[in-house]
């Protein structure tokens, strides 16, 4: 073992004890509570799947005392002056920086994401809540539509006290991703953060508490989808559901919201393709094939599981790829030299397991890993692996398989790279990797989904629109994006006194 990752194992107890020692319970209206019932679940770490501590599971009175708390707030915080909320929200970043190493630890711990990767949750973090602070004093800002006769204007009011539901794959900044612009917005929040991954979220919460955020205002359940997550977006005071997680969990939701019309927005499930042409700048696409699949555990809604690569530079590609797959450094999270780390669960483990199987038997070649890695103890590490000679109809190139786990598919020419790559339920992201710029440009007209990138790896811009077409989404955030949807449009319609009122029985 290395001093460094020793160091980071020693500071990691030191930050996880207070976990260990009591029962995370749930915050509500200003309070830490354990709930109306305080049965619990362990919480358990990848790393060798022992348990981080005890969580309060929420029962369906849990999530009603968080939503009349969300709601009884609403008023107060959606009518504060923008620029006071900018303030909140300006602390409330403070308050995560000044815990980013805590924050970076943890999240490792809890969910298996090699540090490395989340020494930017908290900085990504703090930058989501910096990014709407500033917008929140514009936010109820809307157009003027000028008519010779009347003069419209619309304004946008906070749609209400909301929910937002994240799943475990990083989750820190994927829940500052929805909670920052609901804030700014003026909505209330309730969130049920992931069960297999629930620390950093109560870490959050004490940010916001810190920072000096109403009571109510933010609200925090733990527990499972089936109750307090469902009864969440069951509940009348909700209008709108922020959901981040698997495609058939965001189908539940809408049938769960649908009584009570709640407005979605769902960041789904993803099978996306990286697309390289044989004029791709090699060594730059390369690069970024690696990074797109095996960064984040390949737990990762944007990574490019699926590589589409043109049939004149296949071998040579292929080639170095296996070399760098064979490569991979798999270990501790919390080891600074760890590129793969542990999956979240063991049942997730076993799933990603499940498709060497799948490949095997649909006839694909495992060219790199393959298997689980047990040398490196009881956690749930699986080696980066690399499927080759697979087609599209594969069971491994048609589900989503959420770990470090690439299917590389032949293709010949534009027209085949555009129809396999949109042959598929889902329609998230895609890369494109060509030296051709017109081509460039009609691959990124012609493939399906919601975020497309040309030469580069996943590039996050906060103002630009983040979401997926199909399978994989409904509805965007980023930038005034998220207003739309955490706010309620509304047009005002004044006459100049200038035209004649229609008349009924003078
Ligand atoms: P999941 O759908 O199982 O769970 C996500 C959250 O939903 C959890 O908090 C869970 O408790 C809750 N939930 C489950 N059932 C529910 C119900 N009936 N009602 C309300 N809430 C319920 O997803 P996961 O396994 O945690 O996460 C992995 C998935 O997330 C992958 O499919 C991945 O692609 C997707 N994801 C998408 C994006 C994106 O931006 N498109 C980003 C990250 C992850």
């Amino acid at each position: 073992m290395t001093t460094e990752l020793n160091r980071n194992i020693d500071k990691a107890q030191q930050y996880l004890a207070r976990f260990k020692e009591t029962t995370l319970g749930h915050y509500i209206n200003g309070g830490w509570t354990l709930g109306s019932e305080g049965e619990t679940f362990d919480n358990l770490t990848p790393v060798d799947n022992s348990s981080l501590g005890k969580v309060v599971k929420g029962t369906v009175a849990d999530v009603n005392a968080a939503c009349d708390a969300a709601a009884s707030a609403f008023d107060g915080w959606a009518e504060m002056p923008g620029a006071q909320r900018k303030t909140i929200l300006h602390k409330l970043a403070d308050a995560i920086e000044a815990r980013a190493e805590e924050i970076a630890l943890v999240e490792s711990s809890d969910c298996g994401q090699p540090l490395r990767f989340m020494r930017q949750a908290a900085v990504r973090g703090a930058a989501n809540f910096r990014f709407f602070a500033d917008k929140a004093p514009e936010a109820r800002n809307g157009l003027s539509l000028h008519q010779d006769q009347h003069t419209n204007f619309t304004v946008r009011n906070a749609i209400g006290p909301v929910a937002v539901i994240t799943p475990w794959n990083t989750p820190f900044m994927l829940s500052t991703w929805k909670i920052a612009p609901a804030l700014a917005s003026g909505c209330t929040v309730v969130h049920k953060p992931a069960e297999f991954s629930p620390l950093t979220a109560a870490i959050l919460a004490e940010c916001a508490a810190e920072a000096g955020l109403p009571a109510g205002v933010w609200n925090m359940v733990n527990g499972f989808g089936e109750v307090a997550g469902k009864a969440l977006t069951e509940h009348p005071a909700i209008k709108a559901v922020a959901f981040v997680g698997e495609t058939g969990t965001g189908s539940m939701i809408q049938a769960q919201g649908a009584p009570t019309l709640k407005r979605v927005h769902f960041e789904l499930g993803g099978k996306n393709p990286v697309i390289v042409f044989d004029d791709a700048d090699f060594d730059r696409a390369l690069d970024a094939v690696v990074f797109m699949i095996y960064s984040l555990n390949g737990q990762r809604c944007t990574s490019s599981s699926r590589l589409l690569i043109q049939s004149g530079i296949k071998d040579k590609f292929l080639a170095a790829l296996k070399a760098r797959v064979d490569n991979i450094c798999v270990g501790h999270p919390l080891d600074p030299a760890t590129e793969v780390g542990p999956l979240v669960h063991k049942t997730h483990y076993e799933k990603v397991l499940s498709y060497m199987t799948a490949a095997r038997e649909d006839g694909a070649t495992i060219a790199a890993g393959g298997e689980a890695r047990s040398d490196l103890g009881p956690g749930n590490y699986v080696a980066p692996t690399l499927f080759t000679e697979a087609n599209n109809q594969m069971k491994i190139a048609r589900e989503e398989i959420f770990g470090p786990v690439l299917t590389a598919i032949e293709f010949e020419t534009e027209a085949d790279a555009i129809a396999i790559a949109n042959d598929t339920p889902y329609g998230l992201s895609g890369y494109i990797w060509t030296s051709n710029t017109g081509r460039a440009m009609r691959m990124a007209n012609k493939v399906q989904a919601g975020m497309l990138w040309v030469n580069s790896e996943n590039n996050r811009n906060l103002p630009s629109p983040f979401g997926g077409v199909k399978m994989s989404g409904v509805g965007r955030d980023g930038g005034d994006w998220s207003f739309d949807f955490y706010m309620e449009t509304k047009n005002v319609c004044i006459a100049h006194d200038l035209h004649s009122v229609p008349v009924l029985g003078r």
